[in-house]
């Protein structure tokens, strides 16, 4: 039997949400009360103070952290988020998720997460460069390409991540372009990274539009967040043929009944940063955005928007969860009873990002490079697999597909952990 001595650290709601989750899928395999504990919680984490010159010689000192959840079955994974809200309960519960989702798609990971509570459009580029070198010094004894390697999320992008690998290459004496993921193409980043998450989300989405029989032309989509994930899921739907009614970011949102041009909203954000004031649609609020009637919503921004007051006013037929844990366990509860929209959980929906990650991660460790089109032909491909796996378990055991998703994700590190023995 394990008891558990559950620590206050990483207590709050996202972390709760994330617990209750795992113990759902727990139960729903009956997974043995030995081995849950150590698969639900945190291997380890590290917390650091990040101190930073000002552009204007004054020294601002920042907090960041990196949680390894999972080092059982491969090296950890995870992005590294700044934002003013992080907290190491919201960096638990994303690097448990990574877990699960390395899992489901069989990449041979364990799950990570980092962040700094930052507002990083409040720093000068030298100031953002100078807190992601400092970030990653203090990592170059917890993390490793063969340890953990981090990759971009909400926050921070390829710069951030050649910043980052240029320092830990510098320490260790050697270039190490393995030791993260999401870098620029110029120095071992790969081709489709920049675009995988959305590209993958955009490509499961019409898979299932597919088994809905709803064709693409005739399917409407709004989404919630315009930063990496967003603008690349809007831009390969259109591509598809699909017509994107709604986009948001933090400033605003946006809608035009006769779809968006996203090519025109992309220079718009290239010169203006933020879509305040974007002028090729009406501005709605961020709440209506998420309550439109469309065929496809896409929260592509933070967790826990979908909640119990909006999710009975949803008039989507899809939930594409491209945000890591977009929808409460509450919200989510609401869904299921309703019946009549489909949800691509987060850890399926989402995990085009890691995946071609793990691409990366291999060219770099073989010094060898795949072109755009091996790329995702192998993306499409594990996608594919992963999408049929979550149908025979929702199936076999008529789970919702969340269900189905995860527990498929816990299983595996489960066994893992159950094979190697209470160290790992
Ligand atoms: P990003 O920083 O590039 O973009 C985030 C976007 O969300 C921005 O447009 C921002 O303005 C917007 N936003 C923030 N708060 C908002 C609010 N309250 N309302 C509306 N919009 C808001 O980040 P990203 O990399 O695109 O990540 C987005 C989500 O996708 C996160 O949940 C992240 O964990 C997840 N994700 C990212 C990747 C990746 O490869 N980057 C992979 C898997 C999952």
């Amino acid at each position: 039997m394990s008891k558990a001595i559950v620590s206050t650290l990483y207590d709050s709601d996202v972390f709760k949400m994330a617990c209750r989750q795992f113990d759902k899928a727990a139960d729903a395999i009956n997974l043995p009360e030995a081995i849950r504990d150590r698969t639900k919680y945190p291997r380890r984490c590290l917390a650091v103070s990040l101190p930073v010159k000002r552009d204007d010689g004054s020294v601002t000192v920042f907090e960041g952290y990196r949680v390894q959840h999972n080092l059982s079955t491969g090296p950890a994974k995870g992005g590294i988020r700044f934002h003013q809200h992080v907290t190491l309960g919201e960096v638990g519960a994303l690097a448990m998720w990574m877990s699960w989702k390395c899992s489901l798609v069989g990449l041979p990971y364990g799950g990570a997460k980092g962040g700094v509570i930052v507002d990083p459009s409040k720093l000068s580029e030298t100031e953002l460069e100078h807190l992601s070198r400092r970030y990653m010094q203090e990592m170059v004894n917890f993390i490793g390409p063969h340890t953990d390697v981090p990759a971009p999320d909400v926050g921070t992008n390829e710069k951030i991540m050649g910043w980052m690998m240029d320092t830990y290459s510098n320490h260790v004496g050697h270039i190490s372009p393995a030791i993260v993921t999401g870098k620029p193409i110029a120095i071992g980043g790969s081709q489709g990274r920049r675009e995988a998450t959305g590209a993958g989300v955009a490509y499961l989405v019409k898979k299932y539009l597919t088994d809905m029989k709803i064709p693409l032309p005739k399917t409407t989509v709004a989404i919630q967040g315009f930063g990496n994930v967003g603008s690349e899921t809007a831009l390969a739907l259109s591509n598809y043929g699909a017509k994107i009614i709604a986009i948001s970011d933090y400033t605003g949102a946006f809608y035009n009944a006769q779809g968006i041009d996203i090519r025109r909203a992309l220079k718009y954000l290239q010169y203006q940063k933020v879509l305040h004031d974007f002028d090729g649609a009406e501005p709605i609020s961020n709440e209506q955005l998420l309550e439109l009637k469309c065929t496809v919503l896409v929260p592509a921004a933070l967790e826990r928007v979908v909640t119990d007051k909006n999710a009975k006013k949803l008039k989507c037929r899809v939930l594409a969860e491209a945000a890591n844990g977009p929808t409460t366990n509450a919200a989510d509860k609401i869904i299921e009873a309703r019946g009549d929209i489909e949800i691509i959980p987060d850890v399926l929906c989402n995990s085009g990002g890691v995946i071609v990650s793990y691409f990366e991660w291999l060219q770099n460790l073989s010094n060898f490079y795949w072109s755009r089109d091996e790329v995702m032909q192998k993306l499409f491909a594990i996608l594919d697999k992963a999408k049929d796996s979550v149908e025979a378990q929702k199936k076999k055991f008529q789970f919702s597909r969340r269900l189905a998703a995860l527990t498929l994700g816990i299983q595996r590190v489960a066994d893992a952990k159950q094979s190697r023995g209470l160290f790992p």
